[in-house]
């Protein structure tokens, strides 16, 4: 019997469709992703979502203050084996919001309580042509569904330097709570490339491990919201470069990188500049390669949604949620809000169509 929906993704957007798909007695199976896969550790692109890497999440309503813990220690099941290790451990919680990979293992919780089944595996190969659709897993295996939800986020962007490709796992990155505190950081300069919200948050983060954080903006003016702007501003380890880019990340084998060399594109300048580390924060590119072009996508590469309002795709069946749909708002309620949407269209297309 072929499932009636498959959620692949791991996000906000995951949960929250298993949430709903799994109350309407639709038994979904969510397919996450490998965590033994270093691609996915490099890309960003592990199970939990782009949310399992940041720190602390201060918008997500439901989460003013408070002590946490205790909370977390009784919501989620240590037999579990996706437990997350670290709530076991005392790892300081915020006290005024949440952690972003709490915030996620507890969306799965949720989801597995009411008998959502979960996957470990990358989904590698989907065929949309017929029906029920095919889901084919990095080891071969497949799944047939009558519906299926597409959540597989976005991956952070890189420059694309080939000394940038040379020094990745040797001080550069593309996520600072995955590699700020490893020690090759500790009381160094480092630099952070980009002027959005991740860009500020990657830079306040690695406030606590560096002696100071270089941040490149290639113009004159941030992206990022007002609130995380000032912090900024207000952070003396976080030393503001207008109008600068990597022109060269420089380092040997032995160190990794060792300085970054900088270009001003307004005074065409070059500079060497000390670093043990390059942290890019530049943007995200959703996650379609496994759909391999059987969804129309916009022109930056997001799969289109058909309906105003509708998590439609361009296959009737197919819906997509969260960021690899939403180029616009990008934020953890949005796409929850979205996956909810997209569990709630899949019910009532397998219910339309006679087929729950
Ligand atoms: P973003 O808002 O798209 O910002 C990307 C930044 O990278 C921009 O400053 C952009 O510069 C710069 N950039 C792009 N390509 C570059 C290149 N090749 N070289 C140098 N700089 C480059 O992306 P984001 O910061 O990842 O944020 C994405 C979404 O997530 C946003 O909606 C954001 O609000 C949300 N978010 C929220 C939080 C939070 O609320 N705490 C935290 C993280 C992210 P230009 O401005 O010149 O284009």
């Amino acid at each position: 019997m072929p499932e009636k929906v498959v959620i692949i993704g791991s996000g906000p957007a995951a949960w929250t469709a298993a949430i709903y798909a799994a109350r309407a007695t639709l038994q979904p199976l969510v397919i996450q992703g490998n965590p033994f896969n270093d691609t996915n550790r490099v890309n960003g692109t592990m199970p939990l979502g782009q949310l399992a890497l940041t720190t602390e999440v201060e918008n997500f309503p439901s989460w003013p203050a408070g002590d946490t813990r205790q909370y977390l220690k009784t919501a989620l099941q240590a037999d579990d084996p996706d437990f997350p290790y670290w709530v076991a451990s005392d790892k300081p919680q915020p006290t005024h919001g949440i952690n972003g990979p709490e915030l996620m293992a507890l969306m799965r919780q949720q989801a597995k309580n009411f008998g959502t089944r979960v996957e470990s595996k990358d989904v590698v190969k989907v065929d949309l042509q017929k029906r029920p659709f095919t889901v084919t897993t990095h080891d071969g295996e497949t799944v047939e569904t009558l519906t299926l939800i597409i959540t597989t986020g976005a991956r952070a962007n890189y420059l694309g330097l080939p000394s940038e490709d040379r020094f990745k796992n040797k001080g550069v990155s593309a996520c600072a709570v995955c590699d700020g505190f490893l020690p090759r950081f500790r009381e160094k300069p480092i630099v952070v490339v980009g002027g959005g919200d991740s860009a500020l948050e990657e830079a306040s983060y690695l406030t606590k491990f560096a002696s100071k954080v270089h941040l490149f903006v290639r113009r004159d003016g941030l992206r990022a919201s007002k609130i995380m702007q000032e912090r900024a501003f207000a952070n003396p380890k976080i030393d503001i470069r207008w109008h600068l880019e990597v022109d060269e990340v420089l380092g040997d084998d032995k160190q990794g990188v060792t300085a970054i060399r900088a270009f001003n594109n307004k005074t065409k300048e070059k500079n060497e500049l000390p670093a043990a580390g390059l942290f890019l924060a530049i943007g995200h590119t959703p996650n379609t390669h496994f759909l391999d072009g059987q969804l129309e996508t916009t022109p930056l590469g997001y799969v289109k949604w058909t309906t105003l309002g509708r998590t439609y795709t361009t296959v009737e069946g197919v819906f997509a949620a969260g960021d690899v749909a939403d180029d616009y708002y990008r934020q953890a309620i949005s796409s929850a809000g979205t996956g909810c949407s997209a569990a709630l269209d899949a019910e009532r297309y397998l219910g339309h169509h006679g087929l729950i």
